[in-house]
């Protein structure tokens, strides 16, 4: 039986650092919403250029674009998927939660990752990201080996256009509205879990693999 999770939490929490590892170590598939939607604008297809106009303004792209992506992946998923940055709107949490009841399947754990504002903004604007194999550092708490060179490939480290400043606020601001709300959605249907993601990758990693661990157990 495959594992189902959710990771859900404000952009720049570092869901996306820790989907990696729990992906990697129970042999899952990590579905992130944002790299489809960068991997379809790097290709310039129609749906990439849509896209775009959406994500350079810190907006949702709309929720049938994202969930006709993230179906398509979860159906390749047999041994089970974590869920990085989607669902991001209540109406995105239906559509998923009717595409897994048509295959008779549920979420296992939708994990809450929180932090502080402040700590959120020094997260995003430090973040930088390889363009090539999309590996993910941060100058002050993950720096490089070499300054601007990806340790794992040597492709050219960039900041993404949309962890600048002045998106960075809408972005939380999106978030607030329409993310927020599947704190209380997901906390009714019983399958929330609170993590706090402070501190470092390696400490934040052993919290989550010891709630995730004890869900197992329960
Ligand atoms: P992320 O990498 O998760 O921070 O996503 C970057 C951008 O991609 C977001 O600001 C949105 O414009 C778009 N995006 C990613 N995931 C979703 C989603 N589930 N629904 C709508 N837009 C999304």
């Amino acid at each position: 039986m495959g594992k189902r999770w959710v990771f859900l939490g404000a952009p720049g929490v570092g869901k996306g650092t820790q989907a990696e590892i729990v992906a990697q170590k129970f042999g899952v598939c990590k579905i992130s919403t944002g790299d489809l939607l960068r991997e379809a604008v790097t290709q310039g297809s129609e749906l990439g250029q849509k896209a775009q106009q959406y994500m350079d303004r810190g907006e949702l792209v709309p929720d049938e674009v994202v969930m006709g992506l993230v179906q398509e992946k979860i159906a390749t998923c047999l041994n089970g998927f974590v869920l990085d940055g989607f669902p991001r709107t209540v109406k995105q949490a239906d559509l998923l939660a009717s595409f897994l009841e048509q295959r008779g399947q549920t979420l296992d754990q939708v994990v809450y990752f929180s932090l502080s504002q402040e700590e959120i903004i020094r997260r995003l604007t430090g973040r930088r990201i390889c363009t090539q194999c999309q590996a993910v550092y941060h100058l002050d708490f993950s720096p490089p080996r070499r300054e601007g060179v990806c340790d794992r490939c040597g492709g050219p480290l960039q900041q993404r256009r949309d962890d600048q400043r002045e998106t960075v606020s809408s972005r939380l601001s999106v978030y607030e509205a329409q993310t927020a709300p599947l704190i209380a959605y997901y906390r009714e249907r019983q399958v929330l879990a609170e993590l706090d993601s402070s501190g470092s990758v390696e400490t934040v990693r052993d919290r989550l693999l010891a709630l995730l661990n004890r869900s197992e157990r329960a």
